[in-house]
């Protein structure tokens, strides 16, 4: 049969494995069960001022003495629990946005000063989140906001031409060097060019509007035959 003992705290019989070692004892256990010394020591924790601050330092200076062993443990625990710590994170910034965004002004500011690239690209990571999530409300908005400033957009963009001209220019023209062929046949293939082909008579065109698919056959040929001669 086990071995049993009654705690002089709760008065329960329970196994002497539930009582701490205590060799002063005639049996070598504590009068109390562990969980009565633990709820003990918490009350008196909470209340006894010259305890708790007693009780930190030991832990401090423990923790100083098992550093690593420290680490590890923490490591262990936040992968354990890294949802309820993500919610509780997300909580905590929902509700102190103020704090949040004072903080991150200030952050930023004091990375410009320095120069920090890992904070640049940190907030690269946030911002393609942010915008990955709210693609499509961003987009919409953007629209609408386009459409209700269309004179402020047209002139901050032709502002952006006009600045970036010698760039662009340049971006521009090594694209069209890369792509040459692709250009040409968009604009062979294209109806607005075939048109003007055809004079642009829309009379003629709407009566006979199988011109214009005859214009890009015949020009479809011509291109062939080029190709072929070369
Ligand atoms: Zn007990």
């Amino acid at each position: 049969m086990e071995e049993t003992k009654i705690c002089s705290i709760c008065g329960e019989k329970k196994p002497v494995d539930k009582f701490r070692k205590q060799l002063g004892n005639k049996d070598g256990l504590t009068k109390q069960c562990k969980s009565c010394i633990c709820e003990k020591t918490r009350e008196r924790y909470k209340n006894d001022l010259a305890f708790r601050e007693r009780v930190k330092k030991s832990v401090k200076k423990w923790k100083n003495n098992n550093l690593k062993q420290v680490k590890n443990h923490s490591k262990e625990w936040r992968e354990k629990n890294s949802e309820k710590l993500k919610k509780q994170n997300r909580d905590w910034r929902n509700n102190n946005k103020e704090h949040v965004n004072t903080y991150r002004r200030e952050l930023r500011r004091a990375a410009k000063e320095n120069n920090n690239p890992v904070f640049y690209e940190r907030e690269r990571k946030i911002k393609r989140r942010y915008y990955n999530k709210h693609k499509v409300e961003i987009s919409r908005k953007r629209k609408e906001d386009r459409i209700k400033n269309i004179t402020k957009y047209l002139n901050k963009e032709a502002n952006y031409r006009q600045k970036n001209k010698y760039w662009l220019s340049k971006r521009f023209k090594k694209y069209q060097q890369e792509n040459k062929d692709k250009i040409r046949n968009q604009r062979a293939e294209s109806d607005y060019y075939l048109i003007q082909l055809l004079g642009g008579n829309s009379a003629l065109l709407k009566e006979y509007p199988e011109l214009i698919e005859a214009k890009r056959i015949q020009l479809k040929i011509k291109r062939e035959l080029r190709t072929i001669n070369h």
